[in-house]
């Protein structure tokens, strides 16, 4: 019985968390009407989540209304949240406050290092953090780390680049450095839930396509990431899209991220321009000038980006399909190039964008992670920070 008290209390508290961050500041009356919940249920919830310092409660005046109820806000400062986006050679630390609000990114090279290398890096700035935000009442209320790779359902890593798995226990490993809750999650889906709860929180069907070094795919339908038996679906890179084609490292040949990922296509470039260190703004210059190599190049590209996008769309049937790809970004018209070789009649992409978070997706898809398993609410919604 006090188990189910303890599950209804946690419930109505995420319901009414929710509700205020939907209203920005509403009053215990209105909140009884969005919600269903009873007016004294209302009194009681809110007025633990005052003690605790996570709501604030305001009266405002009017000159001519006299004065008006008290409206409730979400307290932004009563915590903080830590996301990490682990890449292949760089670590990004982003801090937000408890409405996803970025407050703080620094970027930090992880050049050849080993698993304990990795682990004291991560531990130094993990413990430099909870420092800089213990004056809050409830100080860095966890951690979510973006892994570029195979995580399962118990957050264990089973394949990434850097070295981070092969029998590695990561989170056990930080968690007992600094006493806090540690999430691994994969990139891409961390992507996906950036996507979700900073730009389209209202969207029961997104799907955002990650196109890196490899390329990882994020569906979120409804409140839920899609993530498979293993913890694995979604690695839409290894999607064969041309049979005896390029070799790739997962032992198939022909794979999409061979012809679609970022990597792939700059490997092509600087192979035909002999140029080895191709920037983004080599490449928009070239763009520009109308370089015969470059637009050839990139003609295939968006092709064989297609490809694999009919093949995805036709299977999921998204409402929302979000490309990040800071490749695609150079291009204003890059969605419009691509939806322009999407010629099914079947299924096409109802909306299509390039993401407008970028390089930033992961680590704000870590830190809106935190978020949501701090409130225990199934739907977020940040646009606000964004507007
Ligand atoms: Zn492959």
């Amino acid at each position: 019985m006090a188990k189910d008290n303890a599950h209804i209390k946690k419930m109505n508290q995420a319901l009414i968390i929710s509700s205020i961050m939907k209203h920005g500041e509403i009053s215990r009356a209105d909140l009884a009407k969005v919600t269903g919940l009873n007016k004294s249920t209302i009194t009681v919830q809110t007025g633990q989540l005052l003690e605790q310092t996570l709501l604030l409660e305001e009266t405002q005046e009017h000159y001519l209304l006299g004065r008006r109820p008290i409206s409730l806000s979400i307290n932004p400062e009563a915590g903080y949240a830590l996301g990490i986006d682990l890449d292949r050679n760089y670590a990004v630390f982003m801090i937000t406050d408890l409405l996803g609000k970025p407050l703080q990114t620094e970027k930090v090279a992880l050049a050849a290092m080993d698993y304990h290398d990795i682990v004291r890096l991560l531990t130094q700035y993990i413990r430099h953090y909870q420092g800089e935000y213990d004056q809050a009442s409830h100080g860095l209320i966890g951690v979510t780390i973006g892994i570029h790779g195979l995580v399962d359902h118990q957050d264990q890593v089973t394949f990434a680049q850097p070295p981070i798995d092969q029998g590695r226990h990561l989170q056990q490993d930080l968690q007992s450095q600094t006493s806090l809750r540690i999430h691994l999650k994969n990139n891409a889906n961390l992507c996906a839930f950036a996507e979700s709860v900073y730009g389209h929180p209202r969207s029961n069907h997104l799907l955002s396509i990650h196109l890196g070094s490899g390329i990882g795919l994020g569906l979120r339908v409804n409140t839920e990431t899609l993530t498979g038996y293993h913890g694995f679906a979604g690695e839409i890179g290894h999607m064969i899209i041309q049979p005896e084609g390029r070799p790739c490292s997962c032992g198939n040949m022909g794979c999409w991220e061979q012809y679609a990922s970022e990597r792939s296509f700059i490997e092509q470039l600087s192979t035909a321009k002999h140029k080895s260190d191709i920037s983004y703004e080599d490449i928009k210059r070239w763009k520009q000038e109308s370089d015969p190599v470059t637009c050839r190049l990139m003609d295939h590209y968006y092709d064989d980006i297609a490809i694999g996008l009919n093949n995805v769309i036709n299977l999921c049937n998204p409402e929302i399909t979000i490309l990040n790809s800071e490749l695609l970004q150079l291009h204003s018209n890059a969605a419009q190039d691509l939806r322009t070789r999407l010629r099914s009649t079947i299924s096409n992409p109802h909306v299509l964008l390039i993401s407008e978070l970028g390089n930033q997706a992961c680590v704000m898809g870590a830190c809106a992670y935190v978020i949501q398993q701090f409130w225990g609410t199934p739907r977020l919604d940040f646009t606000a920070v964004r507007a």
